[in-house]
């Protein structure tokens, strides 16, 4: 077995990475497209192309203290991609805090992009972090223009990095009373998104305004859904509590499927249209978390309804099917995308949530220097 050192070697994009095999005659340079998909073989084959005359069955690299980690199989090539990844990422500013734990703002020297890095601090078995790590793999398949792009992920410590595209106008959360025509801009490309998932046979779980991301190219994308059962379960450990977006069966514990996803997002537009929560005797302090037993009224109660004469008929409509309080009343995947509201926006015109983003980063700019 011939062992090469492969040092330093890699700047992710969305081309590929650059190899850089150190050899006893010398450096010798290397490109391998979709880093992603790239498997064990694909690499030897890569290897192989540089040195054509030696026969490879695994090659090494140095971690951060110089120890030489040997790679044999496709799930030792993954632990190298992350462990890569989570060099040379300078971290900047913080963009928030969930109950999960800290996104940052970062910049990856290498890949030459800005990140969204979210830390959660997590005091797990090495057994689980394999398990998280192996159940985020779906995300490397996610190709949607309404699902946000994930980069990589890895552990570092009792820590794991989750690494993705930066999206320049944050989370819908902290815009207030969003006009009916951005929003249904908006909820084209949340539906879509969720359709997305759904076909992959994901579902969301944690589906409300913080979780939809928007950038002053007007794209809507979707973030943070539970592909990683154990990371869930593992976060849910330190944090409890019960989300204020949760579908009524849910909050009384009882099955969980796409028609839950369907009221949260009924609840999260309904509350983005009035620029308040759609309970009023639900007051969200910080986060989106709650005692259970303040929630009870979402089980009990009629769901409310948006107040006909401010919204059109079409949008009151759509609100009130996704809330309806039988999970098997609102409607599914097809019915969503063909409700006449979703039609009336889908008109690809992004530049309509790309000048409202514009315009709300304005003027909280122009607020935060009137405070200075
Ligand atoms: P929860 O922990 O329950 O999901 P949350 O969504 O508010 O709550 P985080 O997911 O930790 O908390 O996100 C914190 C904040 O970081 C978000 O509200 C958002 O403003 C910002 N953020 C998250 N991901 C990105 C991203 N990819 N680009 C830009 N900002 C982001
Ligand atoms: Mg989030």
């Amino acid at each position: 077995m011939l062992l090469l050192v492969l040092n330093n070697f890699c700047a992710m994009d969305t081309e590929g990475i650059e190899i850089r095999i150190k050899t006893p005659v010398g450096d010798m340079d290397s490109s391998v497209d979709c880093p992603s998909l790239l498997s064990f073989s694909d690499l030897l084959v890569a290897i192989r192309d540089v040195m054509p005359e030696t026969t490879i069955t695994a090659f090494e690299y140095e971690d951060e203290v110089g120890d030489r980690i040997t790679v044999r199989s496709d799930e030792e090539l993954k632990a190298m991609l992350s462990y890569i990844n989570g060099q040379d990422i300078q971290y900047q500013e913080q963009l928030g805090h969930g109950n999960g734990g800290t996104v940052y703002k970062a910049y990856h020297l290498l890949g030459n992009r800005v990140l969204a890095v979210k830390v959660i601090p997590l005091d797990i078995t090495v057994e689980l972090q394999k398990q998280i790590m192996s159940e985020l793999e779906i995300l490397y398949k996610c190709d949607s223009s309404y699902i946000i792009t994930f980069y990589s992920a890895f552990f570092v410590e009792n820590r794991i990095s989750i690494c993705t595209e930066y999206m320049d106008g944050g989370s819908l959360d902290v815009y207030r009373r969003i006009p009916e025509h951005v929003l249904g801009r908006i909820s084209v490309a949340v539906v879509k998104g969720l359709t997305y998932l759904w076909s992959l046979k994901i579902l969301h779980r944690d589906v409300k305004p913080s979780n939809m991301l928007v950038n002053t190219r007007g794209q809507v994308k979707l973030c943070d859904f539970g592909v990683s059962t154990q990371l869930v379960n593992s976060i849910a450990k330190t944090y409890v509590g019960t989300n204020a977006y949760m579908a009524p069966e849910r909050i009384s514990g009882e099955q969980y499927g796409i028609h839950s996803d369907v009221w949260s997002v009924g609840i999260s537009f309904m509350e983005l249209a009035l620029g308040a929560f759609p309970y009023p005797q639900i007051q969200k302090n910080q986060g989106s978390l709650m005692p259970l037993q303040l929630l009870q009224c979402i089980v009990d109660e009629d769901p409310p309804v948006l107040p006909v004469g401010q919204f059109s008929q079409n949008f009151v409509h759509f609100i009130t099917q996704c809330m309806k309080r039988l999970p098997k009343e609102r409607p599914a995947p097809n019915n969503l995308m063909d409700h006449a509201f979703i039609l009336l926006y889908d008109d690809g015109n992004a530049e309509v949530v790309s000048m409202w983003v514009c315009r709300c980063l304005e003027e909280r700019r122009a607020q935060a220097q009137g405070q200075m």
